[in-house]
């Protein structure tokens, strides 16, 4: 009998499995293990310094963001005082799983099937990999971190069938080192319709390797061939490709994470992505986290309502900063002529600091009164047509 079972061993699962087995929870972490988890795999120093991610997790640091229009204007943010760091999810999911075995949780891998309850407890049900045969973990509470589609959300918890996803595609390709267009320290983030006509297209340097991708919620967008056409664009076509892979990143945050009984959810299962970025990572480990937080305060005070703490404790810190990034989708990914407007707005130094601070360690930060006030009435004035789209 476990504490707690965790299905799904991602940033999310690994996080909240660590962090149980820190406090002296029994905890089992399940994950059905074999496949990478497709990711452009950038990460914000917040992260680095929060969940103590170690120099040689990281892959490549990136000092530049260079957002591209779609007529072509590049505008290129230096980031200030620190980088973004990239990671390669191959090696950096599973130093999150043996992290969290060093600190106390039993691994178990196979597939999650099911989960099965009667007075002996909680049964998570799987099939174990290296013997083929149905398994069960038995335990009090299951935090459900099986990432986008997740079978846990969808069985157990209000609404998690239902949460809506961009496709994102990528390929991994052969990095040209610093050549052409190519800088090994700079991502590309590309606004431009033939790429990709409600999302983004991205180019991020891994080392030795690079990301390059785009994401749609269209089912007529042809994913291959946008990205095919984004590396053609970037000087990139010629690159040997290691990997190509798909998968969806949910876009809104489920308005339950638990079931009222004994299952909470975390990271993407929860629907935790930041719109506008996609970015999930940070995001899944402070899931990871809250879920955690709150399975021990259910099994310490023995009241399921406990469960709900994760949805709160997350929405507390972040809810502002979602609701502004998914205005912020609504307003400027609708068209090119919107688009062209976006990068627009980034030349604005004020826009750039704001932005960027708020990426970087996850604080919405006070500018300038006046700072404020006039990206307030640019906004306005790309918004309602006042200004030419390329007014910066
Ligand atoms: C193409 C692409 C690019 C992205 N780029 C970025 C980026 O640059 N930066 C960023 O921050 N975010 C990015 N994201 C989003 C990010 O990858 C996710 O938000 C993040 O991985 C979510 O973490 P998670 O732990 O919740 O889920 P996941 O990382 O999906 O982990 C889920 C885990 O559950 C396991 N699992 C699933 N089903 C079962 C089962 N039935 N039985 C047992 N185990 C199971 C899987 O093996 C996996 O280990 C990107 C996403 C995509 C698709």
């Amino acid at each position: 009998m476990y504490d707690v079972v965790v299905v799904g061993g991602g940033p999310s699962g690994a996080t909240a499995a660590e962090d149980l087995a820190r406090s002296g929870v029994s905890v089992a972490l399940l994950d059905r293990a074999g496949r990478i988890k497709p990711c452009g795999g950038a990460i914000p120093p917040r992260l680095i310094a929060d969940f103590d991610i170690p120099d040689d997790q990281i892959v490549a640091r990136i000092t530049t963001a260079r957002m591209i229009s779609p007529t072509g204007r590049k505008v290129d943010i230096p980031i200030e005082n620190g980088f973004v760091g990239m990671v390669d999810r191959e090696g950096f999911d599973e130093f999150l799983r043996v992290r969290a075995v060093r600190a106390g949780a039993v691994r178990a891998t196979g597939s999650y099937l099911r989960i099965e309850r009667d007075a002996g407890g909680t049964h998570v049900v799987y099939r174990d990999k290296a013997s083929g045969n149905e398994r069960r973990l038995t335990c009090k509470l299951v935090i459900g971190a099986d990432g986008a589609r997740s079978n846990v959300a969808r069985a157990e918890v209000p609404g998690g069938d239902r949460i809506p996803y961009v496709i994102a595609y990528h390929e991994i390709i052969e990095a040209p080192g610093k050549v052409g267009g190519y800088d090994p320290a700079r991502c590309d983030v590309v606004y431009d319709g033939r790429i990709s006509p409600d999302f983004y297209g991205w180019v991020f340097p891994h080392g030795r390797s690079a990301s390059v991708g785009m994401g749609s919620m269209l089912r007529e967008v042809d994913l291959k061939q946008a990205t095919a056409d984004l590396r053609a664009a970037s000087g990139l076509a010629d690159c040997p490709t290691l990997r190509k892979e798909g998968a969806p990143i949910p876009l809104k945050p489920l308005d339950r994470w638990d079931n009222g009984r004994d299952v909470v959810l975390a990271g993407d299962a929860a629907g935790v992505v930041a719109p506008s970025s996609g970015e999930g990572i940070y995001y899944a480990m402070v899931g990871g986290r809250v879920a955690a937080t709150a399975a021990a305060a259910c099994l310490a005070s023995g009241r399921v309502r406990d469960l709900r703490l994760a949805r709160k404790l997350f929405m507390s810190e972040h809810k502002t900063v979602f609701r502004v990034l998914a205005s912020m989708q609504n307003a400027y990914y609708k068209s090119d002529e919107r688009r062209e407007r976006f990068v627009s707005l980034c030349h604005d130094i004020d826009v750039q600091r704001l932005t960027f601070e708020a990426y970087m360690n996850k604080k919405l930060v006070r500018a300038r009164p006046l700072a404020h006030l006039k990206i307030g009435l640019k906004n306005l004035a790309h918004l309602t047509r006042l200004v030419p789209a390329a007014y910066t």
